[in-house]
């Protein structure tokens, strides 16, 4: 069969872009095939390796590893005994797992408005909103950029409340030099496979309090106290306090264990986080540059003195500036190959919410405002440089075409040329 002609198809359409994807080596392969030839498969000496190099990475004294970045969410809401009656404030911009830990633990969580900025929780609306039922503040690093915790922390000192920080996108990011991690009473992670990096499913919860640590970990073990032997020697009658087999159950938990298989591939993983941070704020720079020349397309506001991890990046569309909706900008990008996607619709805005509270619009301007605008455009370290100049061509070209014409103007982004640490992504 004769070769086709090397023009023939000068641009084959791409193959779909993620808004984000894990980045998985050789070295990840290897770290789970070795535990899965050892004795351990589930919570065993790799899960307590990880927590130690979580711990060490968000500079926080205790790290409880659980099953997946919810059971975090519910675990922290356990450990400050959040039951019913109780109020949790949490932001309206955020995925509905935050929200819904509260009512796991039949809780109620009410849903504060965010910056118009930086879509992060905004510290007065927050104020507002304290109550005698309030019993905890929720905070998320909205992208991976840290909140203002100075200024979270005042309020809930003020009103003596827990701050707790859903992290679940700003692992490795930093506020004025501190790691997220050791910002808040209670910090949460997820490590699903979009997150900055993956265990499969899991979760941590990180924290400096040795008290809310121990009832984390008997949470995500069926509330089985690990010492239990002693404990109830001490205290129980003599026909319960038992043998060397006793394992009292002491409370109601779970089972959120996190497996040795999926901790050594978390370990695996967190080795290469910084590189693939630079590699995130690389594509970010890149992104902010060329948006700057492109009117009706924002990126979200950045705190000073933050080291975003950039999980997201976000950008507002302008619908008056460029004559197309963002339903329109999303549709026309998907047809381009470019999969942008939209976080978040404002929790109390989920049918369940609406059913179930009667929560309707109005009742957090900023983050509806917010959800009319936004579009979260593919970020991940394992792009290429291609794959970046694409996303700013298709961009270019959707947003170019609806204000030139069907023509559109020529591309302005020719060529990006970005540090690319080719190790971060090979076995060693
Ligand atoms: C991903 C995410 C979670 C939930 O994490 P899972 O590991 O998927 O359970 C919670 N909060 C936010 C903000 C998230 O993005």
């Amino acid at each position: 069969m004769p070769m086709p002609a090397p023009n023939a198809n000068p641009t084959p359409p791409r193959k779909t872009l993620p808004y984000s994807r894990q980045a998985l080596g050789e070295a990840d392969i290897s770290a789970v095939v070795e535990v899965l030839r050892s004795d351990w498969l589930t919570t065993g000496p790799a899960v307590e390796r990880f927590e130690a190099a979580l711990a060490q990475e968000t500079g926080a004294v205790h790290v409880v590893a659980v099953s997946s970045g919810t059971a975090a969410l519910h675990a922290a809401m356990f450990a400050l005994e959040i039951g019913p009656g109780d109020e949790v404030i949490v932001p309206a911009m955020t995925f509905a797992a935050t929200a819904n830990a509260v009512l796991y633990q039949g809780g109620r969580p009410i849903f504060a408005d965010v910056d118009r900025g930086t879509l992060l929780l905004d510290p007065a609306a927050l104020e507002a909103l304290i109550s005698p039922r309030t019993k905890a503040i929720v905070a998320v690093d909205y992208a991976g950029q840290p909140c203002d915790y100075e200024a979270l922390r005042a309020v809930a000192c003020r009103h003596d409340l827990p701050l707790v920080a859903d992290a679940a996108h700003s692992l490795g990011a930093r506020d004025g030099g501190r790691p997220v991690g050791s910002l808040a009473d209670l910090t949460t992670f997820s490590f699903h496979p979009v997150k900055a990096i993956t265990t499969g499913e899991g979760g941590a919860v990180a924290t400096n309090d040795a008290r809310l640590a121990a009832r984390i970990r008997r949470f995500r073990n069926h509330g089985i106290d690990r010492d239990g032997n002693r404990v109830a020697q001490c205290n129980s009658p003599p026909d319960v306090a038992g043998g060397a087999w006793h394992r009292p159950m002491v409370e109601l938990g779970y089972n959120y264990r996190l497996t040795d298989i999926q901790s050594a591939l978390g370990l695996s993983q967190l080795k290469r986080l910084e590189p693939w941070l630079a590699r995130r704020r690389a594509i970010a720079g890149c992104y902010d540059a060329a948006l700057a020349a492109l009117p009706g397309v924002q990126p979200l506001r950045v705190r000073r003195k933050v080291a975003h991890a950039y999980h997201l990046y976000v950008v507002s569309l302008d619908a008056a500036v460029l004559g197309l909706n963002r339903a329109e900008v999303h549709r026309q990008l998907h047809a381009r190959g470019i999969a942008a996607q939209v976080h978040y619709l404002p929790v109390y805005l989920h049918p369940y919410y609406r059913q179930r509270f009667g929560t309707r619009s109005g009742l957090c301007p900023a983050a509806e405002a917010a959800y009319e605008r936004i579009l979260s455009l593919p970020l991940f370290p394992a792009m290429s440089d291609d794959d970046v100049a694409d996303v700013l061509a298709a961009l270019e070209g959707v947003v170019g075409a609806a204000r030139h014409g069907a023509a559109g103007p020529p591309p302005v982004f020719p060529h990006v040329n970005l540090p690319f640490d080719a190790g971060a992504f090979e076995s060693p």
